[in-house]
């Protein structure tokens, strides 16, 4: 499995980053999670055949994290002339989000006529469902009420396991979605503010010994983070950093 973060910055751009995506590839899968607004256009930089991905994961219904659906469907009608499906997986509200999205973005385009089928899979927090052949487990994570329910995944193929925690404060819920992963990236946003929508390194330094992850990267930083790399003992992300697990 190889996991490339294509975009690994926070909402505002912070270090000139683009907003979160990650291409998840292992034989026979080619899957994103997360497509923020900005992330898009770090996708089309990079080596990836947008017609080859099925699926997009989307952890919550927040722009940096799901804004980039609209560009990628329009570039899969107009451009890659894409005819597979895509399905797109995500917490409950999924297909109506994504209409909204839609109509506020390009108005009438999601009700068009399209050369593919669109798929939607909503997922329970705590549900596990096989897709691509690819085990995908959604829970529960703590992050912006307004938004609904925002889900972390844990991605198994192959013997494999990558987990994203998408955005969250700490939960217990990580213990058991990133227990014994060959690679866990985790939204670490500031290093000690405690702040009740994201991380803080020096809660999660305290925590993590109970998810005994194999390995560890911090993603989705913000200024607090990226002014003082020097201070931080973990790996961090950064667009385009590829890792094969
Ligand atoms: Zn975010």
């Amino acid at each position: 499995m190889q996991v490339e973060f294509v975009g690994s910055g926070d909402a505002f751009g912070s270090g000139h980053r683009f907003q979160t995506c990650q291409h998840v590839t292992a034989d026979g899968l080619d899957v994103l999670v997360d497509l923020g607004a900005t992330a898009f256009h770090a996708l089309k930089s990079t080596a990836a055949d947008l017609n080859r991905i099925t699926t997009i994961l989307i952890t919550h219904f927040h722009g940096d994290h799901f804004g980039g659906l609209p560009y990628f469907d329009l570039d899969a009608q107009f451009v890659s002339h894409r005819r597979m499906p895509l399905t797109l997986v995500g917490p409950p509200g999924l297909e109506r989000r994504w209409r909204d999205l839609l109509d506020a973005s390009y108005p009438g385009f999601a009700a068009s006529r399209r050369g593919f089928d669109m798929r939607f899979r909503e997922m329970a927090p705590g549900e596990t469902i096989a897709i691509d052949g690819l085990r995908v487990t959604a829970r529960e994570m703590l992050h912006d009420p307004a938004a609904g329910i925002c889900l972390g995944y844990r991605l198994e193929t192959g013997g494999k396991t990558y987990v994203y925690s998408g955005d969250t404060t700490w939960t217990d819920e990580l213990i058991p979605l990133a227990a014994g992963a060959d690679l866990f990236a985790v939204e670490c946003y500031v290093r000690s503010r405690k702040i009740a929508v994201h991380m803080d390194y020096a809660t999660l330094l305290g925590r993590l010994p109970e998810i005994v992850a194999k390995r560890v990267v911090l993603t989705h930083l913000g200024p607090d983070m990226l002014d003082h790399l020097e201070d931080i003992r973990h790996e961090t992300a950064h667009d385009g950093l590829t890792i094969a697990i």
